[in-house]
């Protein structure tokens, strides 16, 4: 449900109508407006009768609404939500670029992937330490150790670091190596790592489920927003049909589709969202003409001797001509590329 106050309702009187709530069992975000104070009432609502709040002083309607995501929606929050990791802002009017290897593999890969990357003009550093394999027998990634790389990488390069979580019981260390913390595809549904993840104040990157919906993906964004982290970004990766010619299908439509129903900051990974790394550049180009607000891919200095994902990951020449030709497309739509933050 949600309340709309009247124009100059009075901040006790705003009050009154939150203690009516309250006492009936209901959690309550206040939204103060330029105009207007908006209450959103989270909890369940059937038991509460419009006209009773209508008629509450100050109250000009209570509403109530359908969707299933009142907070990741854009009814309650109308104006975009920034999400500032390590000095970088994504979901402002500039463009952000992400890059790093699927997985870091040692500390000398990941610190020339970062310092080409840096120069290429790339905000955020990735790179997998936990790393979701379809096959036990795949390279699992480093662990703690790769973390350790990562921390030590954005010392000495000055990027941030997103990188994925796969447990509850990681979310603890990968914060303390990390400025972001990633869900991946897989994870997506894993309702107890979101929660645990809502619970932390890291901001979040959650990655939409290869076989999700946007409504299912939104409610997942819900479930970390429900649980006191506000700071959520969604990263559209593709989704899976019947197309071979690519691992997945990148879902641009979704980019505008979720930007009319949520406030929170999209990204697109063309790397997972297509597996070949000749489709990086071109659907990065489209992502940001679609208006993500920022790209994800994966680079590594031999693609060729990658661990994981070397067919989709760009080499460090290549780094530089995403960064060009996505530039002028931000341009292009009225906006501009995100500097790496200052050392
Ligand atoms: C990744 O980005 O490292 C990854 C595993 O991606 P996804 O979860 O989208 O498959
Ligand atoms: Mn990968």
């Amino acid at each position: 449900m949600i309340i709309v106050m009247k124009n100059g309702a009075q901040p006790e009187q705003v009050e009154v109508v939150r203690q009516h709530l309250k006492r009936a069992g209901m959690d309550v975000h206040t939204s103060v407006g330029r105009e207007r104070t908006l209450l959103g009432v989270i909890g369940d609502v059937r038991g509460i009768s419009t006209e009773a709040i209508e008629s509450l002083p100050g109250v000009e309607r209570a509403l109530r609404i359908l969707e299933p995501y009142k907070l990741a929606g854009r009814r309650l929050k109308t104006d975009p939500t920034v999400v500032e990791v390590g000095g970088v802002k994504i979901g402002g009017p500039e463009v952000v670029l992400m890059a790093g290897p699927c997985a870091v593999e040692g500390l000398e890969m990941l610190r020339a992937t970062a310092t080409a990357a840096r120069e290429a003009g790339i905000s955020v550093l990735r790179g997998g330490a936990f790393k979701p394999r379809t096959s036990p027998y795949s390279f699992q990634g480093l662990g703690r150790e790769g973390l350790e790389f990562l921390a030590r990488v954005r010392a000495e390069v000055g990027l941030p670091v997103v990188t994925e979580v796969m447990a509850p019981d990681q979310i603890e260390l990968v914060a303390d190596h990390a400025d972001m913390l990633q869900i991946g595809a897989r994870n997506m549904q894993n309702f107890n790592l979101l929660q645990e993840v809502g619970r932390s104040r890291k901001p979040v990157m959650l990655k939409r489920g290869m076989m999700s919906s946007v409504d299912e993906w939104l409610q997942a964004a819900e479930y970390v927003l429900a649980y006191g982290n506000t700071q959520v970004v969604l990263c559209e990766r593709g989704i899976r049909t019947f197309e071979t010619h690519t691992r997945n299908t990148l879902d641009i439509s979704a980019i505008p589709t979720v930007k009319r129903l949520s406030h929170l900051p999209v990204i697109v990974d063309p790397s997972h969202g297509t597996g070949r790394r000749d489709l990086v550049i071109p659907m990065a180009m489209a992502a940001v003409a679609a208006g993500a607000d920022g790209v994800m891919v994966e680079a590594h200095p031999n693609p060729e001797k990658a661990l994981s994902d070397g067919a989709q990951s760009l080499d460090l020449a290549q780094l530089r001509e995403l960064a060009t030709q996505v530039g002028l497309v931000a341009e292009a739509v009225g906006r501009a590329l995100h500097e790496p933050p200052r050392p």
